[in-house]
């Protein structure tokens, strides 16, 4: 008998057609497979038994990068195949295939590496079906060589025939290249050519173990490297890359290394060395080799390991335990990615340069992701996770989110799924803005989306909604900021019904045209209703309060009708003298619910943090403050919707415990607010599922005790793993309420 399967999902370009080819051949059976529009399409034919063993191999085991969306079964009369073949792509006319992610080299190609027998011995540009490049070379789509950077280079017989032979680990393997045909680096100083191929690497190894700053053209884009344990290296690349105290985030020469400097929990070691290679933010331990400058004030590291050839032999022979790799970016914009920006843009951050001639047609970042409740969640969704989709679980039109300002990320819809573009950057940066509108053109094309709406927030000052109101031919649909938020925790946990969203976070514009921030609303994908909020203070200054949380400390201070703490006598007294009468006369004031701001006040109150140099960094380093262990909450009160935290304020002004611990019971008193006004959500509403988001819920201490609480208050618990909780993830929310409300 003959069995056609039409399977749709991640099944091009991640080596499932020769997989499907030795299956079949394993079996005994006849037929063929080939990419089509839809997906792949197996036909196989033979005897029951062999059939039906195939297709339990096929529904169970499936190559490392495949993901199986829908198996379409269909059994059919024979057709007398004998052979088993692989024929061409064939084009069905719904043009919608999805793009895989890049991978991190696999174990076969990185014995090829280190096999001094092999053709490959040291070549930096290894790949084969199960890893290498991927949405950073594709054009066009169908993702074939010519379609890729890897057109310019031909390949020689021996790479040829390992193309076209389907028992071959490197069959259709569109990047394939090897020493003869492929793509190789070269090492420049600031003005020539130093060394070429294996040499210019073992140059570059040689001058990051004397000190050097390396910028290295990488997969996705481009990394200002320099020794983790080097510190005078390190207050060079803070100075030049104008990052006071923004952590840095390490490469690591093996997880061993990792093991010296980091506690790693077993989810964690499978995050770390699995085929996306996302930084993982890791509990440091102490007395560790690695520099203090590399992330100050913070327990945790941010950690990689190499994930391309040319990284694992720039680790060669153990010159040093990790290298720092920041994008090669200055301050907030995008890492740069074109080789002949590099010498322009690069000079005055690295001494020397280590690039090579494979063309980055994507930029993508590198992705961070922490463990929490067992389960990998992402901070930032970059290289490995997109551009895979987010499986809706119902049919949508075509839309159009186009995210927030800061973290941006866009959001395209197509049948089932919701496809989130990289991590784009802070819009607020010209460049950056130029780098999302090519990759919105990119992901269009690719996936074949025509809008028929486009989502944005509300936020008046916001590029993306500018953009957005700029459009024409579409339809626009405004999405409240925090609504989205919890939208998309619910899209990515499957749920449609009404949930109680709790969203907490620095900055979203609500509809009274007020700065909101610490949410609870009642909500679906169609309707929303805030039933609480922190209650709103004045936010002196605007921009300045968030890069000063002195000023937001004055300001609850003052709504709590206290004169002052002693923490802030470091600020000087004319400086507190001007916010306090822009408070007093109401002048250039914003008023908040911000739950970001909130923890900034207690932050400066309590002398951790009083000025930033980077996002969410007062509440960072109130979090790493405070003491592990069990303290009480200070009192809060909710009443007539507003959730008022002045007795709070005022009982950490009198407590004269250590920081550590008013940090602990500081934290431990949002929780348990939290935790009543859900409480009061169930009784007026009858609801029990709880969405938690927002940027706030990045906040492990707030995270893991907030589920606690509300877990022992019978509460189901929903939270973000597949998208950030913070402003990355709402693009997807504003896509699901769109798609909603067109259907
Ligand atoms: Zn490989
Ligand atoms: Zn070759
Ligand atoms: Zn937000």
């Amino acid at each position: 008998m003959r069995r056609k399967f039409q399977i749709s999902g991640i099944v091009q370009g991640v080596g499932f057609r020769p997989w499907v080819y030795q299956l079949a051949v394993r079996h005994g059976l006849g037929g063929c497979v080939f990419n089509s529009t839809l997906g792949v399409t197996i036909e196989v034919e033979g005897p029951e038994k062999a059939l039906a063993r195939f297709e339990a191999e096929l529904r169970s085991e499936t190559p490392p990068l495949a993901e199986l969306g829908s198996i379409r079964v269909e059994d059919l009369p024979p057709a007398g195949y004998r052979d088993f073949t692989i024929h061409d792509s064939q084009d069905l006319g719904a043009p919608f295939v999805l793009v895989p992610p890049d991978i991190a080299t696999c174990d076969d190609c990185l014995a090829d590496l280190r096999d001094p027998a092999n053709r490959r011995y040291r070549y930096p540009f290894t790949n084969c079906t199960n890893c290498g490049p991927r949405y950073t070379i594709i054009q066009e789509i169908p993702y074939d060589r010519p379609q890729t950077t890897m057109a310019e280079f031909r390949q020689c017989p021996a790479c040829e025939r390992e193309y076209h032979d389907p028992s071959n680990r490197r069959f259709h393997a569109q990047p394939n290249a090897c020493p003869e045909c492929g793509p190789w680096v070269e090492l420049w100083d600031r003005e020539r050519a130093l060394a070429l191929r294996a040499d210019a690497i073992d140059r570059a190894r040689q001058l990051l173990k004397e000190g050097a700053i390396l910028a290295i053209k990488g997969l996705g884009g481009f990394h200002l490297a320099c020794d983790a344990s080097d510190d005078a290296s390190l207050r060079h690349l803070r100075e030049r890359k104008l990052r006071s105290a923004k952590p840095f985030a390490l490469m690591a020469a093996s997880l061993e290394k990792i093991a010296e400097f980091c506690d790693i929990a077993p989810e964690e070691h499978a995050a770390l060395t699995g085929p996306r290679r996302p930084i993982v933010l890791l509990a440091r331990s102490p007395g560790s080799r690695i520099s203090t400058e590399v992330a100050p004030g913070v327990p945790m590291l941010g950690v990689m390991l190499p994930y391309t050839p040319l990284h694992h032999l720039l680790f060669e022979g153990g010159g040093f335990d990790a290298l720092v790799m920041t994008s090669a970016n200055i301050s907030e914009e995008p890492i740069a990615y074109r080789n002949q920006e590099v010498a322009a843009r690069l000079h005055p951050l690295a001494d020397y340069f280590l690039l090579h001639n494979r063309t980055i047609y994507t930029r993508v970042d590198d992705s961070v992701v922490r463990v929490f409740a067992g389960r990998e969640r992402l901070v930032r969704r970059a290289r490995g996770y997109a551009p895979r989709p987010i499986e809706l679980g119902f049919a949508v039109p075509e839309v159009l989110a186009l995210g927030g300002e800061l973290k941006n990320t866009f959001c395209l819809t197509k049948q089932h799924y919701a496809i989130l573009s990289q991590h784009t950057g802070d819009l607020e940066n010209l460049e950056t803005l130029d780098f999302f509108e090519h990759t919105l053109a990119h992901m269009k094309r690719f996936f074949r989306v025509e809008p028929r709406a486009v989502a944005y927030d509300l936020h008046p000052q916001y590029m993306a909604t500018r953009m957005a109101l700029a459009m024409s031919g579409v339809e626009k649909i405004g999405v409240q900021h925090h609504h989205a938020h919890i939208a998309a925790c619910m899209a990515e946990n499957g749920l449609r019904e009404r949930v109680i969203g709790v969203a907490l976070d620095g900055t979203g514009y609500g509809t009274d045209g007020q700065i909101w921030g610490g949410e609870f609303l009642v909500c679906d994908y169609r309707s929303c209703e805030r039933r609480f909020h922190f209650r709103y203070v004045p936010l002196p200054g605007g921009d300045a309060a968030i890069r000063q949380p002195w000023r937001s400390a004055l300001s609850y201070l003052k709504d709590a009708e206290l004169p002052g703490v002693p923490a802030l006598d470091a600020v000087p007294e004319a400086q507190r003298r001007v916010v306090e009468a822009m408070l007093a006369g109401r002048v250039n004031t914003v008023d908040t619910s911000s739950c970001g701001r909130l923890f900034d006040a207690v932050s400066a109150m309590l002398g951790v943090c009083l000025e930033t140099t980077y996002e969410g960094q007062a509440a960072i380093e109130l979090e790493a403050a405070a003491a592990a262990g069990l303290f009480a909450p200070y009192p809060f009160s909710i009443e007539a919707g507003t959730v008022d935290f002045r007795e709070t304020i005022r009982a950490i002004a009198r407590d004269e415990s250590s920081r550590e611990i008013r940090s602990a019971r500081f934290h431990n008193t949002v929780c348990a607010a939290i935790a009543e006004a859900c409480r009061r959500m169930r009784e007026s509403d009858g609801l029990a599922d709880v969405c938690l988001s927002g940027g706030t819920f990045q906040n492990a201490y707030l995270l893991r005790n907030t589920a606690q609480a509300l877990h022992a208050a019978g509460f189901r618990i929903f939270m973000h793993a597949a998208v950030p909780p913070n402003d990355g993830g709402i693009s997807l929310g504003q896509a699901a309420i769109a798609a909603s409300i067109l259907r």
